[in-house]
């Protein structure tokens, strides 16, 4: 157990994958475990997808309003995805971080680049690898929320996708989704305990000797 007595600075923690290698599902599973990490939702220029809801799954924006944030600097990272635009809006991210939560991103490796250029100490990333291809399709296939072609598009972007597994801090293959949730919860508990992630640790340790 963390030291409540210990301040910290807030962790943003990505989790990037190619599509149906098991993040989305991961990432609902740790904010629902955990109550100190929050997602962030980005913005998004696609369709929204049967099933996802406007403000909790995806700010779902046209070009026009996506240019807008973009030029008005709303954005902490945005990159093009397929044929979409994706990008983080930062005052939320900013605001949890100040609260002293910690921010879950589920984003790909242009921004999982552009979150650690910009705050490399407060980043940890984490990639999902899916245990063979043939699975990674089943998923995909399984998911049947995506018309055919697209299914197949996202297969040959997935090994462009998964080129990026070296740029990644930590790679969990995810075989079984409840082992790779341990797996994903203990990276977070591991990086929240880094000595420089625990900024009031002279102070305690200052207030330790004096009781003795
Ligand atoms: P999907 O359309 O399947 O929800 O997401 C497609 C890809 O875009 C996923 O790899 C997802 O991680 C990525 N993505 C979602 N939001 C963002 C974002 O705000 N920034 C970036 N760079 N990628 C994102």
């Amino acid at each position: 157990m963390m030291n409540s007595a210990i301040q910290r600075r807030g962790l943003m923690f990505v989790l990037s994958s190619p599509s149906g290698a098991g993040k989305t599902t991961l990432s609902r599973m740790l904010i629902e475990r955990d109550n100190g990490i929050v997602m962030s939702v980005s913005a998004t220029t696609r369709q929204s997808r049967p099933g996802e809801t406007d403000g909790a799954d995806y700010f779902f924006v046209d070009d026009g309003r996506f240019d807008q944030m973009v030029t008005n600097g709303e954005f902490l990272e945005h990159a093009k995805v397929f044929d979409h635009r994706y990008g983080t809006p930062a005052s939320p991210v900013k605001a949890a971080l100040s609260d002293g939560l910690d921010v879950l991103f589920d984003i790909d490796w242009q921004g999982a680049q552009q979150l650690k250029e910009a705050a490399r100490e407060d980043v940890a990333s984490v990639f999902i690898l899916p245990p063979s291809m043939d699975e990674l399709e089943r998923r995909l296939l399984a998911r049947a929320q995506d018309p055919e072609d697209v299914v197949l598009r996202r297969m040959s972007k997935a090994a462009d996708e998964m080129s990026h597994w070296a740029e990644y801090d930590y790679i969990v293959v995810n075989e079984s989704i409840d082992t790779s949730l341990e797996a994903v919860c203990k990276i977070l508990a591991a990086e929240r305990m880094k000595r420089t992630r625990q900024s009031g640790l002279a102070e305690f340790v200052i207030n330790l000797q004096t009781e003795s």
